[in-house]
């Protein structure tokens, strides 16, 4: 099964790339643009920066402390998209291994002498997930090897003791090389590092031990906090542990965490992360569009959080973050031609950002960079989009669960299905039977879809968001019709959002809408849009929508304070074009905003 998670029990099973293969649609085409473009863009800034040459013993050493991790993800990739580099990369990387199964190209020497911030075990876990993607793919080889050896080695190392790494992402890569071996420590070892967070596991650091999740055993925190990716690959790692290991009460914390999380600290699109200092969270409700971070790998590990809580409880509230989160940010993160990446992606942007030769412009967001010094993004959505047919659907005893609607052929049992949709951009969504067999077929109806309609063996009926289901037999040419309803909606925030209060923004099926403004188009620092159904433009296979909006001259009154209640600009109404989020920044430099002042 080609899977990255693979849970031995848990209410959903999921279908791996063996069973789903995308066709051209939404994401068969960025799925197709990542294993064509993206992978070979990245081996080449790799190579070009040094970092594979680290492997080869090159000196003197490039790169972060980190940067090893980047070609473990890159191998990610190859595994899951059965790229042809991969024998010839994993070669370079198996010529760095010591001995005794110790692998880092920064720190051999000095091993393990700074736990905090020297990410040996953060690298390693890269290291095994590329490991088991090339073990479910294709078996063992040397990069398989290679990571069995790693892992040996963290286990003879650490598991007496109180040590932990300062980035998790071990603990979920332990699991699922225990899920792929059968062997047992791999999972004792997982279970350690996630016990010992929080008693505490690592030395006091200026930004706090939060910073790290080490303020607070994982039991007893309230919610996810401090730097997001690190909470969210911890998070990730203790639903693994949870679940192999029947722990109830720990999985049931992580749902608490994700709950609160969700209701507080979540942006619109599904990002996390308000704050750029410690690429950390903010306190409930510190959700400032403008200085949101919102890390795309914070937004991958979101993804893959809620998938395996998706996995564990069947509950559709994972599936639809989920949803939010790939379509308004994971397909944000990469550029149309998957060359150039964001690593911040802020809600708004209020000067255009001035392109720079080489790498790491904006990297606060507002322009998409073709690499980074810190590079965790681009590597990050190559392996994830090589391996997202493995999140699109799901199978129980009875049956199958569709939750991401896209162009695919799905098999699994007895039945085998054809999805056909223009989703996200049409709500028709049609699954054929391409076999007879029995079986349940259930499609989500996400929560934004009141009213929803499901059309099966002539029968139409209304079905309400969670799973419309419908029952088999099938034979072949058998078809089940949802429409989801794909009228613009205005969104208003939560009253505690300060920084949201006296706006709105439009969403669109999954899809958070945008104003964008390039060159001499006009500026979005001073408008009042009025909230009346937007108008649907249909450009080239994308839905654009107009809002009307009066837009203010730009002047100024000499004090930004007064002592009545500000009005609308004194512009007449004029048509202002949205544009989906994820679709923003491919027109060069330009200012943007979701949230649009109403009144
Ligand atoms: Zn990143």
């Amino acid at each position: 099964m080609a899977n990255p998670v693979l849970p031995s029990s848990g209410v959903l099973s999921p279908l791996g790339l063996d069973a789903v293969r995308l066709s051209p649609g939404f994401w068969g085409d960025r799925v197709a643009l990542n294993r064509e473009v993206t992978i070979a863009h990245c081996q080449e800034w790799e190579e070009r920066e040094g970092w594979i040459g680290n492997f080869r013993g090159e000196r003197p050493r490039r790169g972060r402390e980190f940067s090893d991790s980047e070609i473990y993800k890159l191998l990610e990739a190859m595994a899951w998209a059965d790229h042809p580099g991969l024998p010839a990369l994993a070669e370079i990387v198996a010529g760095a291994q010591e001995g005794d199964g110790y692998l880092n190209t920064r720190w051999s020497g000095s091993r393990y002498t700074d736990l905090e911030w020297g990410h040996e075990l953060y690298c390693y876990g890269h290291l095994i997930q590329a490991g088991v993607a090339r073990l479910r793919t294709h078996g063992e080889d040397t990069l398989t090897r290679v990571a069995v050896r790693a892992a040996d080695h963290v286990c003879r190392r650490f598991m007496e003791g109180t040590q932990t790494c300062g980035h998790p992402v071990i603990e979920m890569a332990l699991v699922e090389l225990y899920r792929v071996t059968g062997t047992e420590r791999y999972l004792e070892m997982a279970r350690r590092f996630v016990e010992r967070r929080g008693l505490p596991a690592l030395a006091d650091i200026p930004f706090g031990r939060a910073y790290y999740q080490d303020d607070l055993p994982v039991r007893q925190a309230q919610v996810f906090r401090g730097h997001v990716v690190r909470a969210l690959y911890l998070a990730s790692g203790v639903v693994d542990v949870a679940v192999e290991t029947g722990d109830e009460e720990l999985l049931k914390a992580v749902e608490a965490q994700w709950e609160r999380t969700v209701a507080r600290r979540t942006h619109l699109t599904g990002g996390m992360g308000s704050r750029h200092a410690d690429e950390s969270f903010g306190e409930d409700y510190e959700l400032p569009p403008d200085r949101a971070y919102n890390e795309t790998c914070a937004s991958i590990a979101s993804v893959m959080l809620s998938h395996r809580l998706l996995l564990a409880t069947g509950d559709v509230r994972y599936a639809d973050l989920a949803e939010r989160t790939l379509h308004n940010m994971l397909a944000t993160g990469v550029a149309l031609d998957g060359r150039s990446f964001f690593y911040a992606n802020p809600l708004q942007v209020r000067v255009p950002a001035v392109p720079l030769d080489g790498v790491n412009h904006a990297p606060e967001g507002g322009l998409r960079s073709p690499w980074f010094d810190v590079s965790c993004c681009p590597n990050n959505i190559a392996r994830t989009l090589a391996s997202l047919p493995a999140y699109v659907a799901t199978a129980t005893a009875d049956g199958i669960q569709i939750h991401h609607p896209t162009p695919a052929e799905i098999r699994h049992g007895e039945l085998a299905v054809k999805v056909e949709t223009g989703y996200p951009w049409d709500g028709a969504v049609t699954v054929r039977a391409l076999t007879g067999g029995r079986g349940r077929i259930a499609l989500r109806v996400p929560a934004w879809a009141a009213g929803a309609r499901l059309t099966h063996r002539g029968e139409v009926r209304e079905v309400a968001p969670g799973y419309a289901v419908a029952d088999g037999p099938w034979r072949t040419g058998d078809e089940l019709r949802l429409e989801l309803p794909m009228a613009p909606r205005w969104t208003f925030p939560d009253r505690r959002v300060d920084a949201l209060r006296g706006s709105a923004a439009v969403e669109r099926g999954p899809l958070v809408y945008c104003a964008e403004s390039v060159a001499d188009e006009p500026p979005l620092g001073d408008l009042a849009a009025r909230v009346a159904p937007p108008v649907e433009h249909h450009v080239d296979g994308v839905v654009e929508l107009e809002v009307a909006a009066s837009l203010g001259g730009g002047e100024s009154s000499g004090w930004p304070y007064g002592h009545e209640p500000d009005g609308r600009p004194s512009g007449a109404d004029a048509g202002l074009r949205l544009v989906p989020y994820h679709r923003w920044g491919n027109r060069g430099p330009a200012t943007m905003r979701v949230w649009l002042p109403v009144g």
